[in-house]
């Protein structure tokens, strides 16, 4: 079943990881997006970047520290996709 929802926006997705991956995306927002993470199976499939992700926005939560080959390999995935849809 295609999942319809409104408010998520993969274009907008997309900005909000770069958003995340500074920390400059309010807590309360970073919530949300974990939410839209777990609801959007295309951006999901998309990026390939479920786990890494997850990771780094929890450990964000847990200790504000991520390792930057994590980062590195996130902003890779999708400098591939924006590549690859010009
Ligand atoms: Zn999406």
């Amino acid at each position: 079943m295609e999942q319809h929802l409104p408010k998520h926006n993969c274009k907008d997705f997309t900005k909000k990881v770069f958003l995340v991956l500074d920390g400059e995306l309010p807590e309360t927002e970073r919530k949300l997006f974990i939410e839209d993470i777990t609801r959007c199976k295309g951006c999901l499939d998309h990026y390939h970047i479920e786990k890494h992700f997850k990771d780094f926005v929890y450990n964000r939560f847990d200790r504000k520290a991520c390792s930057d080959q994590l980062k590195a390999d996130i902003v890779n995935e999708i400098k591939k996709i924006d590549a690859e849809e010009g």
